[in-house]
Parts: C-alpha cells; sequence; structure tokens
C-alpha cells in the first residue's frame, strides 16, 4: 500500500507506535489533576512533554496550551482575541485560502460586528503581500486580528508569515498564523516566526488525533473558551488528553531529530514531478514554482475529473486525495483554486499526494507507475 495524505491525516509514527504499545502494557492511568500519586505521576509526564513539545517548537513551556487539535485552537485563539474587546480595533484580515476552520469562524466574527478583510491570492499560491501592505497602510490601526496561514493544506504553498507577521506588529495587530500543515512537515521556530499565536494538530504529524496545542506568545490572561475545573492554567478547560498529549512529545522529537530528511523528501519529490510531466505533459503542477512544503503535490491532468483518478489509484491500494479532506465531498472546483484563479477545468481534474518526512524514494516510485497506470487507462475510457 502506497499511503500519500499525510496532509489529511499522518499515520501513527513509528516511535509513537512503539511507545504506545508499552505505554498501554505499563499505565499508571489517572487523571493528571488529581492529588493522588499516579495522577501526580501522569501530570509529571505530560509536563515533561510539554516541555519537550516547547522546546521542539521554539517556545517556553507556559507557552503551551494543550487542545484536542486545530480547529479547537483557531476557535479558541479567535474567542480569545475579539470576544470583548475594550478597545476599536474592529477589523479582521484573512487571506482567500484560509482553511475553513479559519474561513469560517472569520465569517462568523464577521456576521457579529466585525468588519472582514480578506487578502487575495497570486496565481503562484502566494497570499498578496502588496495588497496586504497596502490595506494595513490605510486601516491598520484598527486591525485587531490577522490571520493568514504558514503552509496551505492543498497545494502546500509557503506563505510568507515572518513579513506578514513584521506587517501586523508594525501596526499594534495581533498575528495568528495556521500552522497546522507547517509545523511537522518544516522547521518551526516560533521565537523567531513574528507570530503571536501558533496552533498544532496531532494527526498530522503521525501523534493521536485528537490531541493538539496552541502557542501563545503571551499566556497571561488567555481566554479559555472551553471552561473547566481550571486545566491548563485557567486557559483550557476538561481534563487533559494525557495519552494523546505524551504522543504529541514522541512525534515531535522524532522530527526534531529527522528533520535533515527534508531535503531528501523534496528532491524526491521535485524528480517525481518532473518525471509525470515528461510522461504526460498535458499535466499541470498546481504551484510548481512556488516554494512548497517538502512532500506536497497538487497535480492536475485536465479533462481527467480527478475522483475518477483517486478511485482508479485506490484500485491499485495507492491513496491519494482530490483535494482537502473536507472539501473532498465537493466535486468541484475547491475556493482555494478558485482564489489562485485556476480553472473550473484544471481544478476539477486535481489530485493531491502528500507524504511526510518519513517517506521513501520507493514510495515516489510505486506512485509514479501507478499513476501513469491510471491516467493511461482513464485516457483510454474517455477516447471512447
Ligand atoms: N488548518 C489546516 C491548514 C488544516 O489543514 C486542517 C486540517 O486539515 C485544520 C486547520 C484543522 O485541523 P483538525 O481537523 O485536525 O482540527
Amino acid at each position: 500500500m502506497i499511503y500519500a495524505d499525510y496532509n489529511g491525516s499522518a499515520p501513527l509514527h513509528e516511535d509513537v507506535k512503539q511507545f504506545l504499545l508499552q505505554r498501554l502494557q505499563a499505565g499508571p492511568f489517572a487523571n493528571p489533576n488529581t492529588l493522588h500519586s499516579l495522577g501526580a505521576k501522569v501530570h509529571s509526564a505530560m509536563e515533561k512533554c510539554r516541555a519537550v513539545c516547547a522546546k521542539t517548537l521554539g517556545a517556553k513551556p507556559e507557552q503551551i496550551i494543550f487542545t484536542s487539535g486545530a480547529s479547537e485552537g483557531i476557535s479558541t485563539i479567535f474567542h480569545h482575541e475579539l470576544t470583548d474587546r475594550a478597545d476599536k480595533r474592529n477589523i479582521l484580515v484573512i487571506s482567500s485560502i484560509e482553511h475553513s476552520a479559519v474561513w469560517k469562524a472569520a465569517h462568523d466574527y464577521a456576521a457579529h460586528g466585525f468588519e472582514l478583510k480578506i487578502i487575495s491570492t497570486k496565481p503562484d499560491g502566494v497570499v498578496d503581500l502588496v495588497e496586504y501592505q497596502d490595506f494595513m497602510k490605510n486601516s491598520g490601526e484598527k486591525v485587531a486580528l490577522v490571520s493568514i496561514m504558514a503552509a496551505n493544506n492543498e497545494t502546500g504553498v509557503l506563505q510568507p508569515f515572518i513579513e506578514i507577521g513584521k506587517i501586523a506588529k508594525n501596526f499594534g495587530a495581533k498575528y495568528f498564523s495556521d500552522t497546522t500543515q507547517f509545523i511537522g512537515k518544516a522547521d518551526f521556530n516560533f521565537l523567531e516566526s513574528n507570530m503571536d499565536y501558533a496552533v498544532m494538530s496531532g494527526h498530522k504529524v503521525g501523534a493521536l488525533v485528537g490531541s493538539g496545542l496552541i502557542i501563545t506568545k503571551n499566556p497571561l490572561g488567555f481566554k479559555p473558551l472551553i471552561f473547566g475545573g481550571g486545566q491548563e492554567n485557567g486557559h483550557r478547560g476538561g481534563t487533559q488528553n494525557y495519552i494523546g498529549i505524551e504522543t504529541l512529545a514522541v512525534a515531535l522529537h522524532a522530527f526534531h531529530q529527522n528533520k535533515s530528511q527534508l531535503d531528501n523528501v523534496k528532491k524526491a519529490r521535485l524528480n517525481f514531478e518532473a518525471k509525470i510531466q515528461k510522461a504526460f505533459p498535458e499535466i499541470i503542477i498546481i504551484a510548481a514554482e512556488s516554494p512548497r512544503l517538502a512532500g506536497t503535490t497538487l497535480l492536475s491532468y485536465p479533462g481527467i475529473h480527478g475522483q475518477g483518478a483517486q478511485i482508479e489509484l485506490e484500485s491499485q491500494n495507492i491513496f491519494v486525495s482530490t483535494s482537502s479532506a473536507c472539501s473532498d465531498n465537493e466535486p468541484a472546483t475547491s475556493r482555494m483554486l478558485l482564489a489562485m484563479q485556476v480553472s473550473e477545468v484544471v481544478g476539477r481534474s486535481v489530485i493531491r499526494i502528500s507524504f511526510g518526512i518519513n517517506h521513501a524514494d520507493t514510495n515516489y516510485e510505486l506512485l509514479y507507475d501507478g499513476l501513469v497506470n491510471a491516467y493511461n487507462k482513464l485516457k483510454k475510457i474517455q477516447s471512447f
């Protein structure tokens, strides 16, 4: 089997699997917030994990708030920044290619009184920095929050978050970047990121689904979205998913140890893209010239529907996605591709191939063979 949908959800990392096998046998299982010794043991392990996560992400342990994943993190950050503001900052800035977790949260706040500015994206998949800068020059003093992602989930295109954060800061606006796809697939250092907030989801990095975290530059006064018994220093109620948190630390540690592999993934991806384009010159690699995540390719064979290609590949035990998991049920061109002015015929024909850091060259080779078979077959069917 070839699994090439890491941007949808990464398989459990081998180190996480080994850790869990032993952890589930040995215990302990207890509430980390209780006072007995088993609880204290779980609590102490959780705090060690917080330190590991912080270290690998370039943050301080007190800046980490554990959550159930990125969607919760995003909703919480919006809630913290935008509810009951005492000042006159009433503008929210996002980009046209944000994931629906940001897109829908932003539109909800817009429906409740915030002015929403959506920054365009250029055909190369990069957010229009000039438009953003001009907008901030004119209205920056009224901007409460800028929310522009670090890496796009469909195209893998990396966004200039350091510049975006710098501009936000110049106008006293807070900057949140949706780093869900960036963390665990690229080298990330919160301290050097110019971000006020970042998020991650465990299942995107090979940890357990249902785990995740927020990084906040300033934890003081961070408002909870979920009320509870004061867990996470009062920033997020509810008993922590401590086993999930332990897997976060294992997966992030493994990534940190192996991040030099990213160059090999990128090389293998570029080689694969060149080969498949040579075999089928009609194929378009979306945002081919832009800086992208090491293992993400969004390719289109115009006229061959992405879902058809996906099903054909699945019959060969190869798993890809048509675009993002959240829009897989929509057989139309995604909102993000429309924002990049990709035509309907190209947009409907995309498949997304995404690997993580622990890819193997043979994966790309087998994928190439499978794709050649699939497209040759689908081309024949189409010509009838
Ligand atoms: N943000 C981005 C960029 C994503 O790709 C995803 C998931 O695909 C999310 C947010 C939401 O993550 P989760 O579903 O793990 O909460």
